[in-house]
């Protein structure tokens, strides 16, 4: 029999488990039912692979996301793992043919849609009976709780399943569960006695802001600057908003698609696809997007309205930085909105829904207008401890008077670097601001950094030049004509991409309006 870790270097190119990956593995080969919290990226579905590659039938997953089943099942058959989809989209005589494969024990995971298992008279499940089926996990886990922000009726059924298969181990995972939502997925699912594994939900490498929403449009311009290049999802309340928000992007001349329900799936498919490839940075969607998505270079989510929880939210803004470098999740927060959202919840039927739904929209709210560190409020209402200060997200950041420089910071750097640290400030500006004056070198016209900062004033740039120097980042050198040099600090800062923050003294100011 081939060990979980000789799979994990073989079949996926790894050389060591994560976290709580190893004990995981463990706890599932020895049969036991095992609940995984792990935040997005963790690295779930290891956890569940790699004990099917191991046992000798073959296991179940249940998983809501039909629209990514064919490329996960892709995926893994890529990485040489025998795997299968059945669902809706497939013909009867294609569902039979999966189905022979599994009985003729040709396949190490079946992957299908929680609504499929219990159709009709449930061929599934005698077929299920039939086949050597050794473990059963459930993705998404928490679409089984009512009190969770995703509930599917469907998934209520797999409880049968458990009674069905007494003698299988069960897996459940989810990366996104409050107190209430974690005892449910145990009670609903019909879980004895777990064994629970809860990673750390913290992702460091994100930097949480909110910022009022007046003006919302010409803010997100103005930090949309701060990602010229970048890839990023920015989530609206309505379809109508997505539209609209695209639109308006596109006319201020950003590459933007939008993303939603209501669009032809076509169209939908299409979008996703263009953003995946890197042909589209900039995705305006619905919360209908997202779920699932593997794509590790997002380098910020904003909200444009307030979530209607914080779990919901947590995981919105968890696809970005799945590569672990910095990125950055921006929310605008009005109270207005927070009573639209409670006027929308009103209209549920189910009055103890109600009352738990206001309970979580209340905590959102909170999030919004808390002085306390975001990262600390985000970590406790998941149960976890958290120091005062994170140093990485508004509130930290005001507190220590810095601002996130790192964006202008990197292009005024980089602009001393293309120059061969041969020029004064004076200079640096006139090229990041593609100045025409006949003071600059024709080979300075084509570098990179030329004009790359012509959306602020030259005032702005002078100070931010000030501050880096103050900072340790720029040294001044030379005699007659004073030149600014990178020092240790600034092209270590670069090489790893590291936030520069900087004293918030000084103004930074904008005079000219990016949005006209
Ligand atoms: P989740 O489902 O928890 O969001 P995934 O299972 O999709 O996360 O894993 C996230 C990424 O991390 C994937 O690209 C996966 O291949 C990678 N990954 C998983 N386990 C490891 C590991 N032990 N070492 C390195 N990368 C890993
Ligand atoms: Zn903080």
């Amino acid at each position: 029999m081939k060990q979980p870790l000789e799979i994990l270097k073989n079949f996926y190119g790894y050389n060591g488990f994560r976290g709580n990956q190893e004990a995981i593995i463990n706890t599932v080969m020895a049969k036991q039912d095992t609940i995984v919290l792990m935040p997005t990226g963790g690295g779930k579905s290891v956890c569940y692979q790699i004990p099917a590659m191991v046992f000798d039938g073959f296991t179940l997953v249940i998983s809501p996301l039909i629209a990514l089943m064919k490329d996960q099942v892709d995926a893994l058959n890529s990485n040489g793992i025998p795997a299968a989809f059945m669902n809706s989209t497939q013909s009867q005589s294609e569902q039979r043919y999966v189905s022979q494969a599994v009985i003729q024990g040709k396949i190490k995971l079946l992957y299908v849609a929680p609504e499929r298992l219990f159709s009709g008279n449930s061929p599934l499940l005698d077929f299920l009976k039939q086949a050597n089926l050794s473990l059963i996990a459930v993705d998404e886990a928490h679409c089984v709780s009512q009190w969770g922000h995703d509930f599917r009726p469907e998934y209520l059924k797999i409880g049968d399943l458990r009674k069905h298969f007494s003698n299988i181990p069960f897996i459940a995972l989810t990366a996104t569960a409050d107190k209430l939502t974690r005892q449910d997925i145990s009670d609903k699912l019909g879980f004895k006695s777990p064994k629970w594994f809860i990673s750390s939900f913290d992702r460091e490498n994100i930097t949480y802001k909110v910022a009022p929403k007046q003006q919302s449009f010409d803010k997100l311009l103005e930090f949309l600057e701060s990602h010229q290049k970048n890839s990023g999802i920015i989530y609206c309340l309505s379809r109508k908003q997505t539209e609209e928000t695209a639109e308006k992007l596109q006319h201020a001349g950003l590459k933007a698609l939008a993303y939603h329900a209501g669009l032809p799936r076509e169209v939908r498919d299409q979008n996703q696809e263009r953003f995946i490839k890197d042909e589209v940075k900039i995705m305006v969607a619905t919360i209908a997007f997202g779920m699932g998505i593997d794509k590790s270079n997002v380098r910020f989510v904003v909200h444009m309205n307030m979530p209607q929880n914080i779990e919901g939210y947590y995981q919105e803004t968890g696809r970005a930085g799945r590569d672990g470098l910095p990125s950055d999740a921006l929310m605008f927060f009005s109270v207005g909105d927070s009573i639209t959202l409670e006027r929308m919840l009103e209209k549920a039927d189910n009055p103890a829904y109600i009352k738990v739904m206001k309970g979580k929209l209340a905590k959102m709210r909170t999030y919004g207008q808390t002085n306390i560190c975001r990262r600390k409020y985000l970590m406790n209402y998941f149960g976890e401890d958290h120091p005062d200060h994170c140093g990485n997200c508004d509130v930290c950041f005001g507190r220590d008077n810095q601002r996130d420089m790192t964006v202008p910071s990197q292009m005024l750097l980089s602009a001393v670097a293309r120059l061969n640290e041969a020029f004064g400030l004076g200079y640096v500006i006139l090229v990041l601001k593609g100045s025409k004056s006949n003071k600059i070198q024709d080979e300075h016209k084509s570098l990179s950094v030329f004009g790359i900062g012509q959306h602020q004033t030259e005032v702005y740039w002078k100070e931010l030049g000030a501050q880096l120097i103050k900072a340790g980042y720029l040294a001044e050198a030379g005699n007659t004509f004073p030149t600014l040099k990178l020092t240790t600090l600034a092209w270590e800062k670069l090489k790893k991409k590291d936030k520069i923050l900087l004293a918030s003294e000084a103004t930074f100011t904008t005079t000219k309006n990016i949005s006209q």
